[in-house]
Formats: structure tokens, sequence, C-alpha cells
């Protein structure tokens, strides 16, 4: 829980575990922006660009290759000639691989051509904002510039480097939203980003996570269910009683390859279950993330396993099994379980990362006493909007019966009801308390 004090200097470097502090303060100068001037012609960057992208689609094309050879094993070789002598397996068999085939490719297609998530615009300093941090002289100057900046720019964010700072990155010159991180391989920053995956040429972030998820699903289900409809065959072939020439051969190689892949993907798949029920990404099991009291926590995301799944596959169960966009968030901000509020996706869902204009207000919903006496009280506070305020509701409270399960409707800073509960006998009178972390 002490990871945010690992910042510290190496003579005038500022050293930056993370990569998120970039400022070489012995290079001041108003003019030591970069931008722009990357990117110098050549003409050979265009044909290498063109090898480099077919380099790294060879993955993709190895593992279509094998799923569309597996096609042709399975459907030919195996329903329609091995299975001859059974119309009804023949036609279930047809059914189920047809609909996991089907599965696969479009999920597998989503994760592969769905951009992951870029940074906005606004999100990216601006000439005079980049030179501004050069010009710092000392590690402390420079935060306090980045957090002017941020500031100014409505960056509003709970993760920090482990200095402290603003997450930046040098690279795109932009303030990093939690949870994003730079790709090099993309070279841009990725929101959410999970990791940079060969298998689909693509980086896995926020926009494409569930469907990296359901791509892993229905590999698995698909090499399973293949393995385990093409394993008597399989062994009718050493038995020598599969007498349909060559097609056995692909069944034979159908069946190891599925099995191959069936273990392979296993592992990675319960993995990634675990990593979503948790609210982690790969990055963040590895690295735990800095929040804003300088506290790693590996749990700072973490709503609850079904929360955190809810997070990534949407509210409504019905679109769960399908690759279409249901994620919840703009992947710019994230509920988390370290501060009591705004941990509820009503808000979250309509930010644009702007600075609040309203103050916080409490309103107490009216309460019900034992002698069926309703009161309310109305509160508004105009101290820091983020904060859950202590109403001083209960005073308020008509009757001498103590409500058992007083609520409260507190509307954040963007105007948005959320509902916490009011436990006076645990926290004094007027104590309020958020009743969970709350998915509405
Ligand atoms: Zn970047
Ligand atoms: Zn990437």
């Amino acid at each position: 829980m002490s990871g945010g004090e690992g910042s510290g200097r190496l003579g005038n470097v500022i050293t930056n575990p993370e990569g998120e502090l970039p400022p070489p303060v012995t290079s001041p100068g108003p003019h030591s922006s970069q931008r722009g001037a990357k990117n110098p012609p050549n003409l050979l960057r265009r044909p290498c660009m063109y090898l480099a992208c077919f380099v790294k689609s060879l993955p993709v094309f190895f593992i279509s290759g094998i799923v569309g050879w597996s096609y042709y094993a399975y459907v030919i070789a195996l329903i329609l000639y091995a299975m001859i002598d059974n119309p009804i397996e023949q036609v279930l068999c047809g059914i189920v691989y047809h609909y996991l085939f089907l599965m696969f490719f479009w999920s597998y297609g989503m994760t592969i051509f769905t951009p992951p998530g870029r940074v906005p615009d606004n999100w990216h300093l601006s000439r005079h904002a980049t030179a501004a941090l050069s010009a710092a002289k000392s590690e402390e100057e420079w935060k306090d510039t980045l957090g002017k900046v941020g500031n100014k720019m409505g960056c509003n964010t709970k993760q920090r480097s482990v200095q402290g700072a603003l997450r930046y990155c040098e690279k795109c010159e932009c303030i990093k939203p939690d949870r994003a991180h730079h790709c090099s391989v993309c070279e841009q920053c990725i929101l959410k980003m999970d990791h940079h995956c060969p298998w689909v040429n693509n980086c896995v972030g926020f926009r494409n996570y569930k469907f990296f998820m359901l791509f892993l699903c229905y590999a698995l289900l698909y090499c399973i269910f293949i393995a385990a409809t093409s394993a008597r065959y399989f062994v009718r072939f050493w038995s020598d009683s599969l007498s349909i020439g060559t097609s056995k051969y692909h069944i034979i190689f159908v069946f190891l390859v599925s099995v191959l892949f069936t273990i392979s993907i296993f592992s990675l798949f319960w993995y990634h279950v675990y990593l979503v029920t948790q609210n982690r990404s790969t990055l963040e099991q590895f690295r735990a993330p800095v929040f804003e009291d300088q506290a790693t926590d590996k749990e700072g995301w973490s709503l609850g396993s079904f929360n955190n799944f809810k997070e990534v596959f949407g509210m409504n169960p019905l679109l769960w099994p399908f690759p279409v966009s249901s994620s919840v968030g703009d992947g710019l901000s994230f509920p988390h379980s370290r501060a009591k509020q705004f941990n509820n996706y009503h808000s979250i869902g309509n930010s644009d990362g702007r600075v609040a204009e309203t103050p916080t207000r409490t309103l107490v919903n009216p309460i019900i006493s034992g002698g069926g006496q309703v009161s309310t009280s109305h509160t508004i506070h105009s101290s820091h909007a983020s904060s859950v305020q202590q109403s001083g509701n209960i005073s308020a409270l008509s009757g001498n019966v103590t409500p058992l399960s007083a609520t409260e409707v507190v509307l954040d800073t963007n105007g948005h009801a959320k509902t916490v509960s009011v436990h006076p006998s645990v926290h004094g009178l007027g104590g309020v308390v958020p009743s969970e972390v709350v998915i509405q």
C-alpha cells in the first residue's frame, strides 16, 4: 500500500517507473515541444509500414487459416462423410457447430476491428501547456504545472503516478484518463488498456474487452465441441473401421488440433474471467493502480464480482452473449470502491470529463417513522463537490421513533441522483454512509 512513495530523483532527472513523468528538467525552454517534428519524411517509410502491417497481421491469418481448415475438416470430412449413417447426429452437430463457428468469427472480427478506445482530443495538451511543462525546473514545479493544466482542461482523474502527479504520457502529450496506458505497438494511449494481443493484432482495451472475452469463450467452446464430437471417430480411425478415404486424416488432425487449442485457451480464458470478476486489467494485475491518497490498491476499481461483470458486459443480460457494445461507462472515468461517492454509472455514463458546475446537494427523502408520521428535510451543500455530506438531517426527523433504514438521495455534481443509507446508530446522528456501491 505504499507504492506511491516510489518516486525519486536521480541527479537532475526525475525518474518515472511508470513512464508517466517525463520532465527532463535539465532541458528547459519553451520551444522544446517535439510535436510536429515527428515522422520525418522518408521514402522507405511507407513500404516499411506496409511490411510491418503485414507481419503484424500474420497471427490473424494463421488463426483464420486454422479455423477455415477446421470448417472443411469438421463439416465435410466428419459430418458429411463420417457421420453418414447417423442423420440425427449430422443435423445436431451441424447446427451447434455452425452456431459456434458464427459466434467465434463474429467475436474475433469485432475484437480485431473495434478500436480499443483512444484518448479524446480534449485530454491532449496544447503547445503552450507542453512548453510550460518543459520549462519546469523541479519535480514539484512540474507536478504543480501539470495539475493546473489538468484542472484547466477539466481532466477529472482519481489515479495518480507513483510520484503523486497526474498521469501524463509524454509520447501522446496527453493526460492519461484513469486506467489508460500507452501501447508502444499501437503508439497511442488506450482507454482501460488490458494488453496488446498479437493474435488479434489489436490492443485489448475499454471498447473491445467484452469482444475479447467472448472471443476466448467461443474459441474454447468451439474447440471443446469439436474435440468431444470427433473423439469417437478418432478412436475408430485406430481400429481401422473408418473407411472414408483420405478424409479420415482430416478428422485425426482436427481432433488433435482442437485438443491442443483447448488446453492453450482454457487457462487464458479462466484467467480473464478472474480478472473480470476482480475488475482488474492484466496490467493492473501486475501493477496496482495508485490513487489520489497515494495508496496502491489492486481492489481499487472492484465493485463486487457481479457489478464488475456488468461493468464489462452491460446491464442487459440479453446482450451478454453477443459481441455488441454494451459495456458501461465512457472509458474515461470509473467508479471505484475507495471513495464513497460517484460510485454509480448513472453519472459516469454521462461524464464528459468537464469540471462539475453545480455543487453537491443532499436531499433527504421522506422518511416514515414508526408512528406513521412523515418528515422531510432538504439541505444544500456547496463545499467540496465530491464529498458525501454530513447533512444533519436526522435532527429534522419528527416523532420519537428511530428510523431503521433511512435513506438520502444525493445529487452529484452532474445532477444525478444516488441513494445512500443513513445509519444514525453507527455514525451518530446525521451520519451518512453510502449503502453500497450500486450500478444503477
Ligand atoms: Zn500515450
Ligand atoms: Zn496496442
